[in-house]
């Protein structure tokens, strides 16, 4: 299997350490907000990866964090703690708002058929894991205290630039407005491993250490979470890309400085969704999350679709234009494969295509092959139609889009979406022609039988009353 590793920054066949286990590291969410759909593209990606990997048999360890402290605001070493501005904003302590939260994550990712990795760890609950790391670290000469708190030297790992593959002033300059605030650093780019000296007095998360009363920096959870877990070595680590620096930058520096020795060989990095004004973020612009699209009338795996037709490395861009075009695609292709029926196989077809289909998954997660290959086997005039169902089901372990799971809604969907699309067009043209009278009755007579349309600014989709 080929990958895109940041770490060397080319495509390189992938070696795991034991034959076929591979052990595969998740940064998870910082759960003081909704996940807006960007957040959840990266871990759309990362679930094709651990089922495409599965699919060509590894066997897969998947870890995942969940961070509920000591993520600051800024995403560099000084501000406020994400988790104590929610609380504050919504009332709440912290444990209530990561509890809200995190619930609220795994709603989504349900909808999106996104897998719950194997291991689920909170950042509070592996505090003494963290104060082992952080001793050793003292002890080594890696790390040094400063006003009450903990840092690391990043003057003395000597790989420290590797994984961004900038130097110092390069990284000064990108990140300048991050880094001018704390005093007490010896390095700029020095980070903080424990803190007991909160500039902000409503810390409320706070636990006994070595160096007193505090709680831990953001970048060390991953680290004590991934080698109390998974061992002492790591095949895959998986982020979105603006996790690069600083955050993966310090995991590989603390964790190499702590084990002695190579810590993680692969480091996949995920692209951005981004919307007409850049990068999709919870601060600007309107906050996409699963549910708004729900109340859009969007199915969320016509989101999914969207995804895997693009390649994960890249940003991809969003509209509800590009939504509308991937929930109509999305829902022809069901229909379409709701049409086929279980039955006798024809084995050497069927092999044929999963052949194929690996050979994608081989190709640096080739997703929209995978999805070429869905139409391919629908048009193959050689295949019965038993063997495109059990050819198509085999695809969705990995694609995971429902394509043979025909819910109630699915089968109206099926039934009636080329009679709704037709529908709609007669309204939209009916609306140019200033006809509002005939385009009112088109929906009336729509909500008769149940299909209710949703205008918006994007255009006109429809929801099924069941
Ligand atoms: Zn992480």
């Amino acid at each position: 299997m080929k990958l895109y590793n940041t770490l060397t920054k080319k495509v390189e066949e992938f070696i795991p350490r034991n034959k076929n286990e591979v052990s595969l590291y998740t940064c998870g969410p910082t759960v003081y907000n909704f996940a807006h759909i960007g957040n959840l593209r990266t871990y759309i990606s990362e679930d094709v990866l651990e089922k495409g990997l599965k699919f060509l048999g590894y066997d897969v360890k998947r870890v995942m964090n969940i961070t509920d402290v000591g993520h600051i605001v800024g995403d560099a070493d000084y501000g406020e703690d994400k988790m104590s501005v929610a609380a504050k904003r919504e009332k709440k302590s912290s444990y209530e708002i990561a509890k809200y939260y995190t619930d609220c994550f795994f709603a989504d990712c349900d909808k999106l058929n996104i897998r719950k990795p194997d291991v689920v760890s909170n950042a509070t609950d592996n505090i003494n894991m963290y104060i082992k790391i952080i001793s050793k670290l003292l002890d080594d000469g890696y790390a040094y205290i400063a006003d009450g708190n903990v840092y690391f030297d990043t003057t003395k790992y000597d790989k420290y630039y590797e994984l961004s593959g900038r130097n110092s002033d390069d990284l000064m300059i990108a990140v300048r407005e991050d880094i001018e605030k704390d005093d007490s650093k010896r390095n700029p780019f020095d980070f903080g491993l424990w803190f007991t000296n909160s500039k902000f007095a409503n810390q409320e998360l706070q636990w006994d250490s070595p160096w007193g009363k505090g709680y831990p920096g953001w970048h060390i959870e991953c680290s004590g979470i991934s080698i109390k877990n998974l061992g002492e070595y790591l095949d895959i680590h998986c982020g979105a890309e603006d996790a690069i620096f600083p955050h993966h930058t310090n995991e590989i520096a603390q964790s190499e400085a702590y084990l002695g020795h190579k810590w993680c060989n692969y480091w996949l990095h995920l692209g951005f969704l981004n919307d007409e004004t850049g990068k999709m973020s919870k601060s600007k612009g309107e906050f996409l999350t699963v549910s708004l699209l729900e109340s859009k009338g969007y199915n969320p795996l016509s989101y999914r679709y969207l995804c895997l037709n693009s390649y994960y490395h890249n940003q991809l861009n969003f509209s509800y234009e590009i939504l509308n075009g991937a929930q109509n695609a999305y829902n022809k292709l069901k229909n379409k494969v709701s049409k086929l029926n279980k039955g006798e196989v024809d084995n050497s077809k069927y092999n044929e295509y999963i052949e194929k289909f690996s050979s994608a998954i081989e190709d640096d997660l080739n997703t929209s092959n995978m999805i070429t290959l869905v139409y391919d086997v629908l048009k193959d005039d050689n295949l019965t139609d038993e063997t495109k169902y059990a050819i198509i089901e085999k695809f969705d372990e990995v694609l995971s889009l429902d394509l043979t799971k025909v819910t109630k809604n699915d089968e109206l969907v099926s039934d009636k979406h080329d009679y709704i699309m037709s529908k709609i067009e007669e309204r939209n043209e009916a609306k140019k022609n200033k006809d509002f009278k005939l385009a009112d009755e088109i929906r009336d007579n729509l909500a008769k039988e149940g299909i209710i349309l949703i205008d918006s600014r994007e255009g006109t989709t429809y929801k099924l009353e069941v």
